[in-house]
């Protein structure tokens, strides 16, 4: 069969259905509501089965190498795919298609694939879909870098209530263990007005929450000029009316401000959680991964934070192992996450990422170090997780309802604006609102709770009342 003829095939396919797989963070899941919103302006609607779908879009990760092996065998399985769905189009996209060899690799070893596209060109993708239905030949048009956001792409959001928004693209830190720099290129930020249209246009629609996302938002606005700052963003987008929840990541504490903790402080809509992703406690390593902040600048930055947050959540990650970490250093990390009492943390074990300046620096960690190392350092976040929750109990909190329990269809699960999970009894048209929860029961890594009728309030809850958890 001639890729011409089944071009055809497809186009005479009245279903026009399609499915995307997400690998990553938020600003590939991001992506994907935008390849979503562009396909079902086309008409496209989505079909979870792969054996009838007609257009497969894989939007890939290139953070972690065993992701790369992950994409790969996805790939692979494809050919099976294909030979039951043999009109199915396979498209593979996202920051894995930023790195030349990748893209070689699946020229040359994998034909199933149809449609490759990058991070900086995926406004082009009706355009190249377009162009593939016509001519039926393989397509791979991947652009290197864009110095511009393309704006009012339609956007098919998870959630009718919450939304990402992307604020800036691209990273100019190069953290000697990120391809992201590489992969995502320099930073480049929307113009202010733009995202204030966008989030309005979003709350118009439905929206109570945003999550603002940037690979450090922290420094938005550094390429516009002196006016155009991230504290300011946030004063801005505070005003605006029926919007509940402002939410943003990633905040890298090397440029984190105290204008920027000041207006998270002053604005009530945006929600006193920080995710300060620290990586290691012990400046020697901080060093070496070129992060730019020394141990002493963590704990001044936690302290301020704690300060001026009443009642603030800071969550983190952890890279453990790093090439040449010690068992000294490691014991750094470990005071740092006691002195900061992180509410929780991300934990990885470093891995190398061929490419970055760290894959190939001396002193690689053994595994079983890694791991050991890794299992301490889970002992001290749990109980201080665990810690934590408990000043929650008998607490009434505030819960936007986000979906019915994965793990039990008659419970709710929602977050407080500290971004704590809380699942409690309801009902299913609460999803979407914001609620007034008593928690019941708190556990290490989630709350439970029960509703509460609003004349059981007996004003002791206000709506911005988060209990203030056990600090430093
Ligand atoms: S700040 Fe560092 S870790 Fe984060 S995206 Fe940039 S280079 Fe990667």
């Amino acid at each position: 069969m001639s890729k011409k003829k089944s071009a055809t095939r497809i186009l005479n396919n009245p279903s026009r259905s399609f499915r995307i797989f997400t690998f990553g963070c938020q600003m590939n899941e991001n992506d994907s509501e935008k390849i979503s919103g562009m396909l079902k302006a086309l008409g496209y609607v989505e079909e979870m089965d792969v054996n009838k779908a007609g257009l497969v879009i894989l939007n890939t990760c290139s953070v972690r190498e065993n992701a790369d092996e992950r994409v790969f065998g996805n790939i692979g399985s494809y050919k099976t795919v294909k030979k039951k769905n043999p009109d199915l189009i396979l498209a593979v996209c996202g920051c894995m298609m930023q790195q030349p060899e990748i893209v070689n690799q699946i020229v040359t070893k994998y034909p199933q694939v149809d449609l490759v596209f990058g991070t900086h060109n995926l406004h082009q993708f009706p355009e190249l879909l377009n162009n593939y239905l016509v001519n039926g030949n393989r397509l791979v048009e991947v652009w290197d870098d864009s110095d511009t956001i393309v704006e009012d792409l339609p956007v098919d959001r998870k959630y009718p209530f919450k939304g990402f928004v992307t604020i800036m693209n691209g990273c100019n830190n190069f953290c000697t263990y990120c391809i992201v720099p590489y992969t995502r290129g320099r930073e480049v930020s929307r113009q202010p007005d733009k995202i204030i249209e966008e989030v309005k246009a979003l709350v118009a629609d439905g929206c109570v929450e945003i999550t603002l996302l940037g690979q450090n938002v922290n420094s938005y606005g550094n390429d516009l000029g002196e006016a155009v700052n991230f504290a300011a963003l946030l004063r801005d987008l505070n005003t605006i009316d029926k919007l509940m929840r402002i939410r943003f990541m990633t905040s890298h504490p090397k440029d984190l401000t105290d204008a920027v903790i000041d207006a998270i402080a002053a604005c009530d809509n945006v929600c006193n959680y920080i995710h300060l992703p620290i990586q290691s406690g012990s400046s020697r390593v901080l060093k070496a991964m070129n992060r730019k902040y020394s141990q002493e600048d963590i704990l001044d930055r936690v302290s301020a934070i704690r300060k001026k947050i009443p009642g603030v959540a800071i969550t983190t990650d952890i890279i453990v192992g790093f090439p040449g970490e010690t068992e000294a250093d490691f014991l750094e990390t470990l005071k740092v996450i006691e002195l900061c009492q992180f509410d929780s943390a991300f934990t990885f074990l470093y891995s190398i990422r061929s490419g970055t300046p760290a894959a190939t620096m001396a002193d690689q960690i053994a595994d079983s170090v890694k791991h050991e190392r890794i299992n301490r350092c889970l002992e001290v976040l749990h109980q201080i997780s665990h810690d934590i929750n408990q000043s929650y109990q008998d607490q009434v909190v505030q819960v936007l309802v986000e979906e019915t329990s994965r793990n039990n269809p008659e419970r709710l699960t929602g977050r407080t604006r500290t971004g704590k999970v809380v699942n409690f009894a309801g009902d299913p048209e609460d999803i979407g609102t914001e609620l007034m929860v008593r928690i019941t029961q708190a556990k290490t890594f989630s709350l439970d709770g029960e509703k509460i009728r609003q004349e059981d309030n007996n004003g002791t809850a206000h709506p911005d009342d988060d209990p203030i958890p056990a600090t430093s």
